[in-house]
């Protein structure tokens, strides 16, 4: 019987070890390999190959996908572009949605200006534009779903069904999710890239990425290039990604449900004008999330009614909400896009995109709901008088 994913994030690579009987695996920090005898390889020879630990993780994030197997890698930005690398020539296209992760707008950007591929950014929503876009046979159909930072969704089974009529391969990048709470193989897409630094890790303590495929001959591609340019993680990283992942389910559990308590909250707030959350009933992506996704996640976005000087005092007043820019872990973050992460995309692109001064978004860890509120209170208070 297949085992169901809280199981399999908990029981990867416990009890393998034949030397001590170790419940939890050791890490193998080592680079090298001994050859027992002339022209007798082991498993591993060397580390940026093959590393036991690595071994291991790749192993657990392929099971918790559904793929064939894993290639854990050095950044989310790494597997990105290792996976650009393997499937695509110079001129071949690559469609990606308009308002992606900026680290791979930027990357794709910069590698279609040296000649690597072609990109074409569309809002994939938008029939008539994607449709255009595929008109141009495209290798790669790359997508994000829920997007970065207004939780935009995207249907990934018609969009892979639609990719898959004119050949393409769908990359589906399942970070704001993790496994817990989208499975995009199953829904039809052929590769999935995770920033693992998010989720996966879960502690904020490591930055990795990881590209699962469900076909061996690409998995086989995927791992030789990998070794080749050399962006395989280390075993250090990967020993904590290993450890992370066992809590992955209860974190994401009730990371969710504290931001569903505080989408109530806010709601109940004068100040805020407008919040994105795939829940509520007036999100647009409301009822494909609700149809591919297992839960609705943890992160949030609103607006603050008022001037730069209201989000400012209200910002200064939070205590347990870490200004700072990245997701995932277990401690709350919030941030300010148009001045944080998406800093680097032009006034007129974050018009576009709908990212306004005003947006601040949250990224909800596990502290206790109630305390969460209290500070929030404390900020709007301060705002309020302003
Ligand atoms: C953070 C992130 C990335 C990049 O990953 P790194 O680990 O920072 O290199 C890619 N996609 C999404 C959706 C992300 O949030």
């Amino acid at each position: 019987m297949t085992k169901k994913t809280a199981t399999i994030a908990i029981h990867n690579g416990l009890n393998e070890d034949t030397q001590f009987g170790c419940v939890v695996p050791p890490i193998y920090l080592s680079s090298t390999y001994n050859f027992p005898e002339f022209n007798q390889p082991r498993e591993h020879d060397y580390s940026r190959r093959g590393n036991p630990t690595r071994d291991m993780v790749q192993k657990a994030l392929a099971e918790l996908e559904g793929g064939v197997g894993a290639v854990v890698t050095s950044s989310g930005m790494s597997a990105i572009h290792l996976i650009c690398t393997v499937f695509l020539q110079p001129g071949d296209v690559i469609i990606a949605p308009h308002d992606c992760y900026g680290g791979s707008y930027r990357l794709f950007n910069s590698q279609q200006e040296r000649g690597a591929y072609r990109v074409i950014f569309v809002d994939q929503n938008d029939e008539s534009a994607l449709q255009k876009a595929l008109a141009q046979q495209p290798k790669i159909v790359f997508i994000e779903t829920p997007s970065n930072p207004l939780l935009r969704i995207t249907d990934i089974e018609k969009i892979s069904e639609l990719a898959h009529q004119v050949g393409a391969l769908v990359v589906a990048d399942n970070t704001f999710m993790s496994p817990v709470l989208q499975k995009p193989l199953a829904l039809g897409a052929d590769i999935i890239v995770h920033s693992c630094t998010k989720y996966l890790n879960g502690h904020s303590d490591i930055v990795a990425g990881v590209v699962i495929c469900q076909c061996r001959k690409q998995l086989e591609d995927l791992s030789w290039w990998a070794n080749n340019i050399g962006v395989t993680s280390g075993a250090f990283d990967s020993y904590l990604l290993l450890r992370g992942i066992r809590t992955l389910v209860p974190r994401i559990r009730l990371q969710q449900e504290n931001a569903q308590i505080l989408v109530d909250y806010l709601q109940t707030q004068s100040l805020v004008e407008k919040i994105y959350y795939p829940a509520l009933k007036n999100h647009a992506g409301h009822n494909i999330a609700k149809k591919q996704q297992q839960g609705f996640g943890a992160m949030l976005s609103f607006e603050l009614k008022g001037t730069e000087q209201v989000i400012k005092t209200f910002l200064s007043h939070l205590t347990l909400f870490t200004l700072a820019e990245s997701l995932g872990g277990v401690e709350t973050l919030i941030c300010h896009p148009a001045t944080m992460t998406h800093a680097g995309m032009s006034e007129e692109a974050r018009k576009t995109a709908g990212i306004s001064a005003s947006l601040l978004r949250i990224s909800v860890g596990i502290e206790d709901s109630q305390d969460l509120i209290n500070d929030l209170q404390i900020a709007f208070d301060a705002a309020t008088k302003r």
